[in-house]
């Protein structure tokens, strides 16, 4: 299969969250499986001195050309790199900086949309495959089918959008359509008007031949007005074009066997290392140095969806219970302070670490004992699974990537942690309750890590449910 990837961040060169990390991997583990696959992004102000130079690219927009510069990183999947000095190279953020989004987001992005579009016949190429990736890149599905003419490359190509957080849309005042080229009449219900702006990424959903999201449960969740967004109608309209697709993690990246990050390692059936490295970490974050005592990790963005409401409320009850607390994260103050509070006020059994830190994000997944992860909404979730391949029993809600991953411990020999549906204080406390009764009972707390241990993760599953859909585009 002949693909074009089309993503605004890929790690390591650029990444704000899952996204990034999905843009790196799996158009590596779809070449590794033989498929070509191209990967288009911008060139931001922080990647530098960009790889092998390339080319100029011109992008048709509004009518007349604009040169962009074209770098490529090469690899199986090779990296190009769209660079525009006045939308790009200029920016310190992806997105915007110090908690703005940039004005000039709409022109920005699809800028970047029609220069990947214009790709690939600048390179010779003809993929069958346009697979575009949440709001940034939406315009890419209007564009192969309203702009044909002068795309002459994509008569046979289908497109994909994948939802990688439906919260995430790109919405813009009215005045935005002009402005980045579109005619007035995509200005409408049924095409890209949301609430009376410009949502992009309603434009992927609307004219995608199919849309994916990045878990089979959030997939079927998004169709509700609970989780829809506002977008829910128009994801009902095309629920039979959409699929849930589980994300993959880097295995070798996350990996206790091999970690670099980490003091010992250790492997399901040699969790000597693991004790050692709790044993590190309580030194490490200034907790009392106590095998015996349970440590509950959490690792991730201090946001709203990630249920630190629960956590606030349920903070004083669940330090009752005994157990130590290991946080690492940054975003929003009030989350931040409650545990800088909470750290201040019982350094016996909390510690907070405040930013982002991938080597302690590490080392917290292999010394913790549990991962507390009560989303409110879980598109997929990676640290959820990271936890699970360290022998780290998640507690997590329900709900998203987080029920596909976790099955809940039935109380004999079966699950891999322990989740609560309710979105309720009290039930992330009965859960975590049956988690530390549990821990007392090594025999039992040993089997359940080393089912959660034994799980695949790897991205080739994933990449063979693309390559089916992809299969079955190209036959329509
Ligand atoms: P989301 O994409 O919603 O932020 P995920 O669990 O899918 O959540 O992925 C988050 C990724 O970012 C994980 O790889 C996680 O380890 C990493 N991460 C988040 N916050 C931090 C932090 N403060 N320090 C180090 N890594 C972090």
């Amino acid at each position: 299969m002949d693909v074009l990837f089309v993503a605004s961040e890929v790690a390591p060169w650029s990444k704000t969250g899952g996204l990034g990390d999905v843009a790196a991997a799996l158009p590596r583990a779809l070449a590794a499986r033989g498929d070509r696959v191209t990967v288009v992004t911008p060139r931001y102000g922080s990647i530098d001195p960009v790889k092998r130079g390339l080319r100029r690219l011109d992008v048709a927009l509004h009518g007349r050309s604009e040169a962009a510069g074209l770098y490529v990183a090469d690899g199986p999947a090779p990296v190009y790199f769209v660079e525009h000095e006045r939308f790009f190279g200029h920016r310190r953020g992806l997105y915007g900086e110090n908690g703005h989004d940039y004005a000039d987001n709409a022109a920005r992005f699809a800028f970047f949309t029609r220069a990947a579009l214009d790709l690939p016949a600048a390179l010779g190429l003809a993929p069958r495959i346009v697979h575009l990736n949440d709001w940034q890149t939406g315009l890419g599905a209007w564009m192969l089918r309203h702009e044909k003419q002068d795309l002459a490359w994509a008569r046979a190509a289908r497109s994909v959008l994948t939802v990688h957080n439906l919260a995430y849309q790109g919405n813009f005042p009215k005045q935005a359509v002009p402005a980045v080229g579109l005619p007035w009449e995509v200005f409408r219900h049924e095409a890209m008007e949301f609430y009376d702006q410009l949502n992009f990424l309603k434009a992927g959903l609307v004219f995608a031949d199919a849309v994916t999201t990045v878990s089979p449960t959030y997939a079927r969740e998004i169709l509700t007005p609970e989780h829809g967004n506002g977008l829910d109608p128009q994801l009902r309209h095309r629920a039979r074009d959409l699929h849930g697709i589980l994300n993959g993690i880097d295995v070798e990246e996350w990996n206790p066997e091999t970690d670099r990050h980490l003091p010992a390692r250790f492997g399901c059936g040699d969790l000597a290392g693991k004790a050692a490295c709790k044993e590190a970490l309580q030194r490490e974050l200034g907790l009392p140095v106590r095998p015996e005592v349970p440590l509950i990790g959490m690792v991730g963005r201090l946001a709203e969806q990630k249920g630190l409401d629960l956590v606030s409320a349920a903070l004083p009850d669940l330090l009752r219970l005994g157990p130590q607390l290991a946080v690492l994260g940054s975003g929003r103050h009030d989350y931040e302070d409650l545990f800088r509070r909470a750290a201040r006020e019982r350094p016996d059994q909390v510690a907070a670490h405040v930013g982002f830190d991938e080597g302690l994000a590490h080392r917290i997944e292999a010394g913790a004992d549990l991962f507390l992860m009560p989303s409110r909404f879980e598109p997929c979730g990676l640290n959820q699974m990271y936890s699970l391949r360290y022998g780290t029993v998640p507690v997590v809600r329900a709900v998203g990537g987080l029920e596909d991953t976790v099955e809940d411990y039935d109380g004999y020999r079966r699950g891999t942690g322990f989740a609560f549906r309710e979105y309720h204080p009290r039930a992330l406390l009965t859960a975590l309750r049956r988690a530390l009764d549990l821990f007392r009972d090594r025999r039992a707390w040993t089997g359940l890590m080393e089912r959660g241990m034994a799980q695949d993760f790897g991205w080739d599953r994933s990449a063979q449910a693309y390559e089916r859909l992809f299969a079955e585009l190209s036959s329509r």
